[in-house]
Formats: structure tokens, C-alpha cells, sequence
């Protein structure tokens, strides 16, 4: 088994993050930014909900809580809000979230990474998860496919890689930036009409202004 050192450690939350926007993981994880606006405050407030107790017993099934999760062969570490563990020994993650069902895609990642930490933990094969939308109160199966778990670790060595080389990609500036917690850290229009002009550049254009002026 790798040994890893603390600084290749993959979060699973930044899975869900890079899948996002590359550069929102980046400022997270590589520069430690992070800011609140209205999805992230009702966000905490839904995982709060989902921490409210460590564990219960739903009918016959065992909830845990706020679970420490990780997985020594890929290098993740992380806490999965809600693990159902069902009397015929079925294992299945929930991840609550406040976006809408239909934009729960990036979510898929971070919850099969979780699932992909549960197998390694429990010996045990993991096969689906559910995401839950606090805002609409809908539960969702996600099915954790060949194609899949391919996809959340090539994720997983993509931010493995960012975090190392301590890279911070452009802004993808569109729309994603609308419902960003980061927008006003990130400068997205402002950093991409930016790129590309040199600091000769822009004192050139300085000087310039002030023989105008
Ligand atoms: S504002 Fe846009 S480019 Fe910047 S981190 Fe957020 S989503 Fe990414």
C-alpha cells in the first residue's frame, strides 16, 4: 500500500469542487479562500442537519453520522454526512446538498469517492449511493458505475496534481460563476481580460494615459 504524504491527500469534497470549476478547487485547496454566500450558508446549515446525531437507527436501519472516511490505496480522506448500513449488510452513502436534483452531477463524484473510501473500510462492495436535495426534498439514487468510479478517480489525480504543483487555473467565466461563493475572490471577467497582457503592458498603457491626461 502507497504511503502518502499529508500534502497528496485528496479531499473528497474538492472531488465535487474540481468538478465544479477547476480554479473554485484551487482557491480552496491551494490557496485556502473561502467564502460564504446564500447556497453555502444553506448548504452548512443542511449538513448540520444531516450531523444532528452520530448515530440512529432508522426502522432497521443503522444511520451514521458525520462519518471520518478515507481510502489508503487512492489517497482520500474526508467525512461523509449520512452512511445507511441496512440489515443485509448494504452500505450506502447520502450526500445532502441544497442544489437543485438536476444539478446534482458534480455531487456524483464527491459521493462515489466516498463510496470508493467505504469499500476499502468496510471490505465490502459499495454499489449505490443517494444524493438528497435539501431544497427540494428529493432523494436520488446514483449507481455507482464502471464509468463512474473512472471518472471520480481521474478527478481524484487531477486535484492530486493541482494541489502538488500548487496550480490555480483561469477562470472559466460563464455562468457557473453566477451562483459562486467565490466570484468576488476570483475576479472572473477581470482575471480573463487580464491574461495574456504583460506588466510592460500594462505600464505602458499607464504611461500612455497619463501623457493624455
Ligand atoms: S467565480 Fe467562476 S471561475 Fe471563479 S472559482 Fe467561481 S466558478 Fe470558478
Amino acid at each position: 500500500m502507497k504511503e502518502w504524504l499529508d500534502e497528496e491527500l485528496v479531499a473528497v469534497s474538492a472531488v465535487e469542487h474540481y468538478s465544479y470549476c477547476p480554479r473554485q478547487c484551487a482557491l480552496i485547496y491551494v490557496e485556502c479562500v473561502y467564502e460564504d454566500n446564500e447556497f453555502t450558508l444553506r448548504g452548512s446549515f443542511a449538513h448540520a442537519r444531516a450531523d444532528e446525531s452520530d448515530e440512529t437507527v432508522d426502522g432497521q436501519v443503522l444511520i451514521e453520522r458525520a462519518l471520518p472516511i478515507w481510502s489508503d490505496e487512492y489517497g482520500l480522506v474526508g467525512r461523509a454526512d449520512v452512511v445507511e448500513i441496512h440489515p443485509d449488510g448494504t452500505i450506502l452513502p447520502v450526500e445532502y446538498k441544497v442544489t437543485p436534483k438536476n444539478k446534482m452531477r458534480h455531487a456524483e463524484f464527491q459521493l462515489c469517492a466516498q463510496a470508493i473510501c467505504l469499500e476499502e473500510m468496510f471490505g465490502r462492495a459499495v454499489l449505490r449511493g443517494a444524493t438528497y436535495s435539501s431544497s427540494s426534498h428529493q432523494r436520488r439514487e446514483v449507481v455507482f458505475t464502471q464509468e463512474l468510479r473512472n471518472k471520480t478517480l481521474e478527478i481524484v489525480e487531477l486535484v492530486r496534481s493541482l494541489i502538488i504543483n500548487k496550480d490555480v487555473p483561469p477562470p472559466v467565466d460563464d455562468a457557473r460563476c453566477h451562483n459562486c461563493s467565490l466570484v468576488h475572490v476570483c475576479f472572473p471577467s477581470e482575471v480573463n481580460r487580464l491574461r495574456g497582457i504583460s506588466v510592460e503592458d500594462l505600464i505602458f498603457k499607464a504611461s500612455d494615459k497619463e501623457v493624455v491626461e
